[in-house]
This record gives structure tokens, C-alpha cells and sequence, in this order.
């Protein structure tokens, strides 16, 4: 049984006071609507780490970070390491975004360099992948990400692969407004199953499947429904701590409905 993980990725959003003020409303929220069995994670900025986790250690949201370094110290500029990560109390990191692999040049060797990195410290990393609409209407949705997701995984024992996070996350579908369809991410979602189990074996079925591009209020009960998405990575309507606590109560909705 893979639990579900919803992560807040919220970009370069928030000051210090903004994520404070997130965080209480939002723990305010769990203490009467408890998530369950969905596991919670917030993804600031870096500098919105340490005020975070003044706030939400103890509690059951967990801290994530947007992006890391594979190396472990040294003359690398601007980059923040897994042990600073860790040492803020992190316990996840997205890598390989879309974003980041558009605008920062960002390749699936560095994305499993950076996974390996994290896995070597005990962090769990959240693997991004994803096709463009160019890609989508040129009929290589799979091809494309079947080659992300395999350059992009570490090497890894079979335990180990449950450590392990891959998103789904369609790039036409991201900060658009327009949602994959139910039945379009979970076609490419068991898609990736099957390529996890080719790369995995045994250790496929614990790697924990997210689908992201505009995930709100609306869509995400008829995705989580689906039985290869394991959760959500939500960008925009994640930024609002009230529209969050409304997307963990319509999961929760349906995981009780008969
Ligand atoms: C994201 O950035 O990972 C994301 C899914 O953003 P949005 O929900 O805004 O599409």
C-alpha cells in the first residue's frame, strides 16, 4: 500500500511572515481536519526553510526543498547542499522540474546525480517528468518521459525505491489552468509503472506515483482516484493555505464515500 504524499510547491512565492502566517492557519486547519493517511509536505523557497520549520516541526507536515546540489560542500556558488537540507529539517526535494530543466538547463544525469545525493543523506527525492504539447502532439508523450524517467533515476536497492517520489507532471499542464484528464495521466502514470518495473523490478511497486499541472479543488478527487497516482505536487493553488485544506478534505471525501 503506497501512502499518498501532496507537496506545496510554492516557487519563488512567500516572505518569511507570508510562510508563517501559511503555516499556522494551515496546522489550525489539521487540528480539527487531520490529513489521515495523506502524507503533507510543503516546498518554500530556501529562505523560507528555517521560519517553516519553527512552525511545523513536531507536526505532521513534512519540509521539502525546490531544488539541491549533487555536491556535498565547496566553490559552488548560489547552491545549497543535502546536508543543509537536512540540517533544516527537510525530508523531501523536488528535482528535475520543468522549470528547471527549461531554464536552468537542467539534464536526467543531473536530476539522478542530485537523487542519488539525497538518497545517500536519507532525504527522498521527488523526480520530475513530463512532455511538452509540442511533444504530446507529436505522439511521443511516452518515449519522452520513458527516457527522463530513466536517466533520471539513481541506482538504488529494491527497499530504497520506496524512498523514491516520481512526478508526473505534464509541462502544458503546468501553471496553465488546464488539468491532464483523469484518464490522460493515469495512461501515462501506468505507463511509468511499467517502466519502473523494466528498471526496478521487485522495487517498482513501492515508488510512490504523483501526477502535477493544476491540480486544484475541483480535480483532485477523479485523479487520486485513479490507481496510479499516489498523490498530487501542486504549484498554484497550493499558495493559498485555504485552498489546501480544501484539496486534502475533497481527498479525503471521496476515500470515505461508499
Ligand atoms: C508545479 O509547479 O509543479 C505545478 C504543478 O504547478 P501548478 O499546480 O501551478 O500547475
Amino acid at each position: 500500500m503506497r501512502r499518498p504524499l501532496i507537496v506545496a510547491n510554492w516557487k519563488m512565492h512567500k516572505s518569511r511572515a507570508e510562510a508563517r502566517e501559511y503555516a499556522e492557519t494551515l496546522l489550525a486547519a489539521l487540528a480539527t481536519a487531520p490529513t489521515g493517511e495523506i502524507e503533507l509536505a510543503i516546498a518554500p523557497p530556501f529562505t523560507a526553510l528555517e521560519t517553516l520549520a519553527g512552525v511545523l516541526t513536531g507536526s505532521p507536515v513534512a519540509l521539502a526543498g525546490q531544488n539541491v546540489s549533487s555536491m556535498a560542500e565547496g566553490a559552488f556558488t548560489g547552491e545549497v547542499s543535502v546536508s543543509m537540507l537536512k540540517d533544516l529539517g527537510c525530508r523531501y526535494c523536488i528535482v528535475g522540474h520543468s522549470e528547471r530543466r527549461a531554464q536552468h538547463g537542467e539534464t536526467s544525469a543531473d536530476v539522478a546525480a542530485k537523487a542519488a545525493a539525497l538518497l545517500k543523506e536519507g532525504l527522498r527525492p521527488i523526480i520530475c517528468v513530463g512532455e511538452t504539447q509540442a511533444q504530446r502532439e507529436a505522439g511521443q508523450t511516452e518515449k519522452i518521459v520513458a527516457e527522463q524517467l530513466a536517466a533520471s533515476l539513481p541506482a538504488m536497492s529494491t527497499p530504497t525505491a520506496g524512498e523514491v517520489v516520481v512526478a508526473y507532471e505534464p509541462i502544458w499542464a503546468i501553471g496553465t489552468g488546464v488539468t491532464a484528464t483523469p484518464e490522460q495521466a493515469q495512461e501515462v502514470q501506468a505507463f511509468l509503472r511499467v517502466c519502473l518495473n523494466k528498471i526496478l523490478g521487485e522495487g517498482a511497486d513501492r515508488v510512490r506515483l504523483q501526477y502535477g499541472g493544476s491540480v486544484g479543488p475541483d480535480s483532485i478527487r477523479s485523479l487520486m482516484n485513479q490507481p496510479d497516482i499516489d498523490g498530487a505536487l501542486i504549484g498554484s493553488a497550493a499558495l493559498d493555505a485555504r485552498t489546501l485544506e480544501t484539496i486534502l478534505a475533497n481527498i479525503q471525501l471521496e476515500n470515505t464515500s461508499p
